[in-house]
């Protein structure tokens, strides 16, 4: 019982979390444009290259083939 209580509260929390930082990726203009290799979502294993806000960590597109280039020769 208190095994899932705790699951239940964890769950809650990452609910909360979520919502928090999805109102302040709402309110960010995100000016600040960075390449970024990340999980494609979060159960996956493999990794994407995207464009993300710098700021709030949002992904705001796709990078193009220009963008690419530059951010694997820069590494
Ligand atoms: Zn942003």
């Amino acid at each position: 019982m208190a095994k899932s209580q705790k699951v239940f509260s964890l769950i809650e929390k990452k609910r909360k979390i979520s919502k928090e930082i999805e109102n302040l990726q709402e309110k960010c203009n995100h000016s600040k444009k960075s390449i970024k290799s990340i999980k494609e979502h979060e159960a996956s294993s493999t990794f994407v290259v995207r464009c993300v806000c710098g700021y709030c960590e949002k992904i705001i597109g796709i990078p193009t083939t220009q963008e690419l280039n530059k951010y694997l020769n820069g590494r």
